[in-house]
């Protein structure tokens, strides 16, 4: 049994991995590619860079996020730095007008940038979404910034929810039909999707007392979720840091827990595999009553972490036993089990499998193929920037993909883009082991 899911896996691999590279359509793919590859063996401009992205919620503003990348860059001695990161030379007072046009750091950042982020806002993106939708993929919109501090800087981010909903759910209703994005076996699926950061939504986060955080976030996810609903939008919970879970899971849980919400709208959260609670995470939201006995059952993202590092040094400092698996292996192997639970449970729920690994991906198809199950019953999801090439691959097997993607200043976007870069360099990660392996050690299972 084992040994022909292998076998699929192999084959599945293969064809995804033969995708026509999507370089041609978008001419920033290119420069981004060289980019990207930029950091491999590179320890001190890699560490440089994760105290950047520690700093990045702390700065005031744009200019003030650029100067720290520059500060940090320029700090790493004897190591060539790539374009993306050069800091850009001239007098002081040029800095503010370079950080309204996105170009604090440079013009390759700026150019970098626009690789994994589709606009300054939702208007200016919305040209760049329709031809997805027309080309076959669907996307899950994510507004760009950092954790919030103040109540007006949660206001703040409450309102471009709402404002990008509204031209969301306002421009998507005249696409053209799309049978493969537009349902599945549970039916209909809302065009407009929106993740949100919970974090984003109260200064309110602590961790000691997750009560308190997730009732003042859900003074605005309740209105945010009624406007969801009156649009016929998907909303979808980012998970972040471990400290947050907690506080993410109640607010959910009890917002959704109200009778107003029993039909609609659309939500979603995440799970994260690199946890090694991660197994009781995700039975705690099949059996959570609120999250799935609603009329329109959720979209369970299921994903590795994007915060291994932070997790790990933090736990360290403290003297505890980081909440993250400490071996790669383990964390793929979790996603291989959770994504098998995910797919037992699609009669509940809505699996999305997202992931730029080319065995974790084929291991859910193959998965699937093997449980008798149809290809519309399967979400697979990637990055924009990092795994186009991939989607491409993922609609030619006839399945639905969704790309996640940013928007937002291009300087307010250089954390999201440097954990990307960081990323993409990690000795440990799949898109880098790509550039070095071959297919059979890159699809050897997690043992
Ligand atoms: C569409 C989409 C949405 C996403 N949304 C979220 C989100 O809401 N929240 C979130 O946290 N992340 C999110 N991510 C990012 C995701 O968690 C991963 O960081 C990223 O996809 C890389 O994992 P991979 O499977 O693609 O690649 P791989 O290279 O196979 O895996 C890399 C991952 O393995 C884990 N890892 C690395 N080193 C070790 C180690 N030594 N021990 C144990 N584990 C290790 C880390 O999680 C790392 O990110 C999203 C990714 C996608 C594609």
């Amino acid at each position: 049994m084992e040994a022909a899911l292998e076998t699929r896996i192999r084959e599945l691999a293969e064809e995804l991995s033969r995708t026509e590279p999507v370089t041609w359509r978008r001419p920033a793919v290119a420069l981004g590619r060289r980019q990207l590859g930029s950091l491999d063996g590179r320890p001190a401009l890699r560490s440089a860079l994760f105290r950047f992205v520690d700093a990045a919620p702390a700065c005031r503003g744009p200019f003030d996020r650029g100067a720290h990348l520059r500060a940090f860059v320029r700090e790493v001695d004897g190591e060539r730095v790539p374009l993306a990161l050069r800091p850009l030379r001239g007098p002081a007072a040029v800095g503010p007008l370079l950080a309204a046009y996105g170009l604090a750091s440079g013009p390759a950042t700026a150019l970098l940038a626009r690789q994994f982020i589709a606009g300054r806002d939702v208007k200016d993106a919305t040209r760049t979404l329709r031809a997805m939708w027309r080309h076959g993929q669907a996307f899950a919109l994510d507004l760009l910034g950092e954790s919030t501090v103040s109540e007006a800087e949660a206001q703040a981010y409450f309102k471009r929810c709402a404002e990008t909903l509204r031209v969301l759910a306002d421009a998507a209703r005249e696409w053209p039909e799309q049978p493969l994005l537009d349902a599945d076996h549970h039916g209909r699926l809302a065009r407009a999707n929106l993740s949100i950061k919970l974090t984003a939504l109260t200064p309110l986060l602590r961790p000691l007392a997750p009560e308190r955080g997730a009732a003042d976030a859900a003074r605005r996810l309740w209105p945010l979720l009624q406007l969801a609903r009156e649009l016929g939008a998907h909303v979808h919970l980012d998970m972040e840091d471990y400290d947050s879970r907690e506080t993410l899971l109640l607010a959910f849980e009890g917002v959704l827990a109200s009778e107003e919400f029993r039909e609609a709208p659309s939500v979603g959260v995440v799970v994260q595999a690199y946890l090694r609670d991660a197994d009781e995470t995700l039975e705690r939201i099949l059996s959570s009553p609120s999250l799935t006995q609603r009329a329109i059952p959720p979209t369970i993202r299921l994903v590795k972490g994007a915060y291994w590092d932070h997790e790990s040094v933090i736990a360290g400092q403290r003297g505890w036993q980081a909440p993250v698996w400490a071996e790669k292996r383990e964390s793929d192997a979790c996603f291989e089990r959770l994504t098998r639970r995910l797919i037992d449970a699609r009669d509940s729920v809505r699996p999305a499998i997202a992931t730029h690994n080319l065995r974790s991906l084929a291991h859910a198809i193959a998965y699937l193929e093997r449980c008798g199950g149809e290809r519309r019953e399967l979400e697979l999801q990637v990055l924009r920037g990092l795994g186009d090439d991939l989607a491409e691959g993922i609609s030619r097997l006839g399945y639905r993909v969704r790309i996640y993607t940013p928007i937002g200043d291009l300087v307010a976007g250089m954390a999201y883009l440097v954990r990307r870069l960081l990323e993409n360099s990690s000795n440990e990660g799949f898109l880098l082991r790509q550039r070095h392996q071959s297919l059979d050690e890159l699809l050897r299972p997690p043992a």
